[in-house]
């Protein structure tokens, strides 16, 4: 038997045809002697229509009992219907129940706690099944981007023996009777993979062991990271701000119906172009200052102050340069002022904040070495990570994105849970 989807059926070219469609039963009510369902696929919706005559009493009462989600296959024509939700409807033929459902336990207005704790279900819905879409488009348009700009992929493992971002947040794992840690980031083996491949990326999951509880944080999420030989700071800004406008291009033309269902301005997005905004972090004081945000010289921004700034952006911007003592070791400071690093941190505008963390890496051996000293780390931790800047090393830099935080912002979505199917935070470890 050869089905089509739903999406291929919504069309006057197939009207008065017959065809052989499943899914899933979305919505369901009998009128008298007729039983109309919404028949849900991973495409789309139709109504669809099955009378009492046509169907025999027998699997008439069958269907009548059954209860939404059950899966169903039928065979019916297409018929063009204004009332119908996407504007046809089957008038169906012949139909086989496959399995049934009863008091499927997802309703109307149910909280966000109950969609959690049920989450293997939710995922049917409509509203997470657009997401998942642009998840996918996004995965999609990455590596898209990445190859076509000659980035080579690869993988660093995912237990380590230190800490990229601080030590505070790592996982600690039992390894054979030893310590190790489940990886924050991916950035110090693409160090080492730039000295062979100079351009490489890669899409793996970090791992954070996040006590704050914002919207923005999981402790799992998946991090697309990126370095390169040879490349300076804005070198690096300028990939990115291609990437992302990339990327928003592709959701535009392919997730469009699913940003509209989600109420997404898609507008605004349309409005996003090359170059991005770049500015200082001082300017950045400055400019919280004057829009009422009290914030002095050397203060970190964290969620709650990034919200507030970028509610005054309506395109994502650049902020660089920032102090030294409020990032990692391994930035580059400014050989023009170094009390500052040569890095970035990408604000996504309408309140959402950062989305990408990056910079230039400090590539001579005698300031990796003071730096590690002033942060009272051990060199002998990071032994291959120094070693880098011992043989040949070269400038370079590199970034970080935290895909579920870009399709946070790119959705619309209110709490970063929503953009990965299985969120992990503080709290919630299942399903
Ligand atoms: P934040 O200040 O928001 O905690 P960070 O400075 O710790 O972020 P980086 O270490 O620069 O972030 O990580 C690179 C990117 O990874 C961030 O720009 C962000 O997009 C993403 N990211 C970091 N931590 C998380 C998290 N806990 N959950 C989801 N994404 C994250
Ligand atoms: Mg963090």
């Amino acid at each position: 038997m050869n089905y089509k989807h739903i999406e291929e059926i919504l069309t006057d070219d197939i009207a008065g045809k017959v065809v052989n469609i499943r899914g899933w039963i979305y919505r369901k009510r009998r009128v008298g002697k007729l039983i109309f369902f919404v028949l849900r696929d991973s495409t789309d919706i139709v109504q669809c229509v099955v009378d009492k005559k046509t169907a025999g009493a027998e699997k008439f009462k069958m269907l009548d009992k059954v209860g939404v989600e059950s899966s169903i296959t039928l065979t019916g024509t297409v018929q063009k219907e204004e009332r119908a939700p996407t504007g046809y409807e089957v008038h169906v033929q012949n139909f086989e129940i496959v399995g049934e459902s009863y008091n499927f336990p997802i309703g109307r207005d149910k909280s966000d706690e109950f969609l959690l704790d049920n989450r293997h279900l939710w995922m049917r819905s409509r509203e997470m099944n657009a997401i998942l879409k642009i998840r996918s488009t996004v995965f999609d348009a990455l590596h898209e981007f990445f190859v076509e700009n000659g980035y080579y992929e690869t993988h660093g493992p995912m237990f380590v023996t230190g800490a990229v971002e601080g030590g505070s947040t790592l996982f600690e794992v039992p390894y054979f009777g030893r310590k190790a840690y489940l990886t924050q980031s991916s950035q110090f083996y693409l160090e080492t993979l730039i000295f062979s491949l100079e351009k490489v990326f890669t899409i793996a999951p970090s791992f954070r062991a996040e006590k704050s509880r914002t919207r923005r944080h999981l402790t799992e999420y998946w991090h697309a990271e990126a370095e390169v030989a040879w490349y300076h700071n804005e070198d690096m800004m300028r990939d990115e701000e291609r990437m992302i406008v990339h990327i928003i291009q592709r959701v535009l033309k392919d997730r469009k119906k699913e940003l509209e269902m989600l109420n997404r301005d898609v507008e605004f997005l349309k409005n996003i172009d090359t170059p991005f905004e770049r500015m200082k972090y001082e300017k950045i004081i400055e400019f919280a200052n004057e829009h009422g945000l009290e914030l002095k010289y050397g203060d970190d921004l964290g969620a709650d102050e990034e919200t507030f700034i970028t509610k005054h952006f309506n395109a994502p911007v650049f902020v660089t340069h920032y102090p030294q003592e409020i990032k990692p070791f391994y930035h580059r400071p400014d050989p023009d002022n170094p009390r500052v690093v040569l890095c970035h941190d990408l604000l996504a505008p309408e309140g959402y904040g950062e989305i990408i963390g990056g910079g230039e890496r400090i590539y001579k051996l005698e300031v990796l070495l003071r730096r590690l000293e002033e942060e009272n780390l051990n060199p002998d931790d990071y032994f291959w990570y120094v070693d880098l800047r011992r043989y040949g090393s070269v400038p370079h830099a590199g970034f970080g994105l935290g895909v579920e935080r870009f399709v946070w912002w790119l959705a619309g979505l209110d709490h970063i849970k929503h953009a990965i199917p299985y969120p992990r935070t503080i709290r919630r470890l299942t399903p």
